[in-house]
């Protein structure tokens, strides 16, 4: 019988070792949600790192166990490993490339040295595991090399690909030293998909112009075979988030929030410490906003939620610095006895809280530099359920490409968003359920389940095509 192997660096379990032994807990995302539902099913199995380093063999094979009886595989990294393949070539050359920070990347030879053995790793692990009915779905731009080693192993097996980040101009793919190799590893996938069809354009003309292949309606004519490029915007678990939002311990959340902010109204920012995201940019605007609007002085609180990131990333470590120091400008500079212009946390939240903070806020600030979809979007919408809200959202956000019922800005002009959060402050109740449930009705049709389908019957249809295209 043929079964589903699910690639990602990171498996949708975490390892942590404490003094009692070793400790598995869930890591949270939208991926582990979708894929969950599928890779435990008829002995299908997803293969991954562990996000531990594990050096002793006993201790190895005690994780492989405990990972066995969830459906799960383990891929081992060392310390070296982390550093090279994981925060030097994947987060210091392929993150800020794909993201258009082409500036802050790095092209280390050795990097790309452990990207290329990493991926062989994968490979091993997956041609362990995998038979040649077997169909293998790969994720993300940790292991863009790995569906061509894949198709050298096993030329005849079912092989997806998904990009979750946005996929640049073939002006920044082509600064790359590695561009070809890279794009060629891509190209060992039968499928290969993006969240947006911009992303998915600037894909085929990079091979175009940098491999030297056509295409027709997505169809890659990759030598010998035929590979088909789609988009797939990814959806979030729908129903999960509209029920959390119901819970009596989302409700507490925010009726502790509440408390917090009094009668300000809230504003609320949510996402990973990263240069991507438009942190510091959004800070800048929000200041601006009670410069133009001082009647929303101490009317208004910006609640802002930044998850740690990457610290061991020097772009990372500057970044932290400079958003610490604009909060404290700017809430020295406006805050009264009784206001702090921002509440800025810098840690991460469990999903109750995230979703109190949802159902308090009244306008959502989503402002990305660049991202590849934001689910942060998509729950804001879903944990709304009847009630009003404002989603402020980046046009350079893959989520904007469905959302366009948000307040749609750009970034990088401060004006622009300023003005959008006082549009979004005194935007008539009527007109923001009207955006809201035109929101949630795209949101939960299109839902994560619904997204793992589509990509699945996708790559199925490929395979019989090209069966008549030989
Ligand atoms: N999130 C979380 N804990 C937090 C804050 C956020 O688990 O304290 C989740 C959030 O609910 C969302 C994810 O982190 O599902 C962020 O995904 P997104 O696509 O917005 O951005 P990414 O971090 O993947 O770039």
């Amino acid at each position: 019988m043929s079964r589903t192997i699910i690639v990602s660096n990171r498996l949708p379990t975490k390892a942590h070792r404490t003094e009692e032994g070793l400790h598995f807990t869930p890591s949270e995302g939208g991926l582990a949600t979708g894929l969950g539902s599928i890779y435990r099913a008829d002995g299908n199995i997803w293969v991954g790192w562990p996000g531990l380093e594990v050096e002793d063999p006993e201790e190895q094979h005690a994780v492989t166990e405990e990972l066995r009886n969830d459906s799960m595989a383990p891929v081992f990294l060392s310390q070296e490993e982390i550093q090279n393949f994981y925060e030097g070539f994947s987060n210091e050359t392929l993150w800020p490339t794909f993201h258009y920070f082409s500036q802050y990347a790095v092209y280390e030879q050795s990097y790309w040295e452990a990207y290329v053995s990493v991926n062989e790793k994968f490979c091993r692990a997956i041609l362990a595991l995998a038979g040649p009915e077997d169909t293998i779905w790969v994720h993300d731009y940790q292991l863009l090399l790995l569906p061509q080693m894949l198709r050298q192993a096993r030329p005849d097996s079912s092989i997806g690909f998904f990009l979750h980040i946005p996929f640049p101009s073939h002006e920044l793919i082509r600064v790359l030293p590695w561009s070809k190799q890279l794009l060629e590893g891509m190209l060992g996938a039968d499928l290969i998909g993006f969240h947006t069809y911009g992303y998915m354009r600037h894909f085929l003309s990079s091979v175009a112009q940098i491999i030297g292949y056509p295409s027709q309606n997505g169809l890659i004519e990759a030598g010998q075979r035929s590979v088909l490029v789609d988009a797939f915007p990814m959806g979030i678990d729908y129903d999960k988030y509209a029920q959390v939002a119901e819970s009596p311990e989302a409700r507490e959340s925010e009726e502790l929030y509440r408390e917090a902010t009094g009668d300000a109204r809230v504003i609320l920012s949510i996402d990973r410490l990263d240069y991507t995201k438009g942190i510091a940019e959004r800070l800048r605007a929000y200041e601006q906003m009670l410069q133009l609007y001082p009647e929303w002085r101490e009317r208004v609180t910006l609640l802002m939620l930044v998850v740690p990131s990457r610290d061991q990333v020097e772009k990372y470590k500057e970044l932290k610095v400079e958003v610490d120091e604009l909060v404290g400008r700017i809430n020295s500079q406006y805050r009264t006895i009784s206001w702090t212009p921002i509440q800025y946390f810098y840690r991460s939240f469990p999903l109750e809280h995230l979703s109190g903070l949802y159902r308090l806020a009244e306008v959502a600030l989503v402002t990305p530099m660049r991202d590849g979809m934001n689910l942060v979007a998509k729950e804001f919408v879903a944990s709304k359920g009847d009630q009003a809200g404002v989603l402020i959202l980046s046009e350079r956000a893959g989520a904007a490409r469905e959302l366009s019922d948000a307040i749609i800005i750009n970034p990088t002009d401060t004006r622009e968003l300023a003005e959008a959060m006082h549009e979004a402050l005194v935007m008539p109740e009527d007109e923001q359920r009207l955006r809201m449930s035109n929101m949630q009705a795209l949101v939960s049709q299109y839902n994560v389940y619904q997204w793992v389908k589509l990509f699945m019957d996708r790559l199925a249809y490929i395979k019989i095509k090209q069966q008549t295209l030989a």
